[in-house]
């Protein structure tokens, strides 16, 4: 039987909070693999439950961090860089415990933590030299040649079609995977956790420039209605989490077909949590019942995406949202009876060509439909027509994924991003008393 351990890095990064963070996509390799016969471990950097922190509210919380030299191509940025999650002394610890793994299957979400998985990989390199290390995860997808040009993983898998995923992951460890039913393994953690996060399907209608989601789901694909009421019965029996973050790009998209009969089951048998959306969702798709239902499921932090309704902004996206449609979903939820610390809206700042006075117009914009504001500093994504509009001006882009780093935006235009926070604090201040 292959031994198989699955990890979570740290992350190394100027910031990091956990907002509801799991390795979802290893999580659910990790079933795959544990209905073909192996053995499978975890190692979560980023477990709060293992390795402590500061709890915030509805389970999130602040990782432990220390802070590390930052890569050379990021030395000028003017603030402390830092190692997110458990500490090394401790992780060594762990694995004292393990029995050694035959293959070490590392992820890594963005593109600009590799530094994390680097450290993972050679960590677990020294330790177990004859284990055979994979990695997969978005930073494997968006920059395969990047990352094999490091030299530290045996193999990467660039998929993100679960079924071409299945059979490559499953050729290189001898066993016969398949990516169904592909419940993530919560059991592994073995221990109750404060938040879980799920997915109910991948890939979103829109296609806007900026985003990597397209890239990865080209097509929405969704896990049956009461198929998703059984999964989250047992993802909280497993966790006991009290707090599920939803991850999906498009959760009310088609919601008459998904989300809606969802929720109607949920309600007639699931237990009490709070739902939280830190992904966003679509303000158009937002209807008076559906929001009474959300409000009666337990929903408690609901984020609608606005970006920008700026006219060219609004063009690269697809013209996902209009003014009329974010006022729509705003009254919605107000008259299901959600309060305004329960809702919030993500203003876009720093995507090419955006300027500030479009920013403060998003963020005036939002205020006034009584949403609590907050600032999403765009990032340069490979492989999207952003990325691409940026590399003649700033071609090391195409070779350095450090320079992906949403961090970059905010410093290199710092002025306009301390105007836009100040009155971001203020109008919140404001809504909040
Ligand atoms: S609507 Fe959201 S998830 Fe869909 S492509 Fe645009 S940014 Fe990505």
């Amino acid at each position: 039987v292959p031994r198989i351990l699955l990890v979570h890095p740290w992350i190394e990064d100027f910031a990091a909070y956990d907002l509801w963070a799991r390795p979802l996509g290893l999580l659910t390799l990790g079933a795959w693999l544990e209905q073909a016969g192996a053995e499978v471990r975890l190692l979560d950097c980023l477990a709060r439950e293992w390795w402590g922190g500061t709890p915030r509210r509805f389970g999130t919380g602040k990782y432990a961090a220390v802070p590390v030299e930052p890569p050379p191509v990021l030395a000028d940025v003017p603030r402390p860089y830092r190692r997110y999650g458990a500490p090394g002394a401790a992780v060594g610890e762990f694995l004292d415990g393990l029995p050694p793994p035959d293959y070490i299957l590392i992820t890594c979400l963005m593109t600009y933590w590799y530094p994390g998985a680097f450290a993972a990989a050679r960590l677990l390199r020294r330790r177990y030299p004859r284990a055979v290390i994979i990695l997969g995860g978005i930073y494997a997808f968006l920059c395969p040649e990047h990352a094999r040009s490091a030299g530290l993983f045996d193999h990467i898998l660039p998929d993100k079609d679960p079924d071409a995923l299945a059979r490559r992951l499953g050729a290189i460890v001898g066993l016969p995977l398949t990516a169904s039913p592909g419940r993530p393994a919560y059991h592994l953690y073995g221990t109750p956790l404060r938040h879980a996060a799920w997915l109910t399907g991948t890939g979103c209608p829109y296609r806007c420039d900026y985003c990597a989601t397209p890239l990865m789901y080209p097509r929405l694909v969704r896990k049956q209605p009461a198929e998703l009421v059984d999964e989250l019965h047992e993802i909280t029996a497993v966790t006991g989490a009290p707090d599920i973050a939803f991850y999906d790009d498009a959760l009310l998209a088609d919601s008459g077909a998904h989300f809606q009969p969802f929720l109607e089951g949920w309600l007639a048998r699931g237990r009490p949590v709070r739902f939280h959306l830190p992904n966003a969702v679509h303000a158009r798709w937002l209807t008076p019942e559906l929001c009474r239902l959300m409000r009666r499921a337990g929903f408690t932090t609901i984020r609608l995406g606005l970006e920008s309704l700026a006219p060219d902004l609004r063009s690269r996206s697809g013209f996902k949202v209009s003014a009329e449609e974010m006022a729509r979903g705003a009254a919605a939820l107000r008259e299901a009876g959600f309060s305004t610390a329960e809702l919030g809206a993500y203003i876009l700042f720093g995507a090419p060509e955006q300027t500030l006075a479009q920013t403060l117009a998003d963020l005036e914009f939002a205020h006034g439909l009584g949403l609590q504001v907050s600032l999403a500093a765009w990032s340069p994504i490979p492989g999207t027509p952003d990325f691409d509009r940026n590399l003649t001006a700033w071609p090391r882009l195409a070779d350095e994924p450090l320079l992906h780093n949403n961090t970059l935006t905010i410093v290199r235009r710092a002025e306009e991003y301390q105007l836009a926070r100040r009155r971001m604090l203020a109008l919140n201040r404001k809504l909040l008393g």
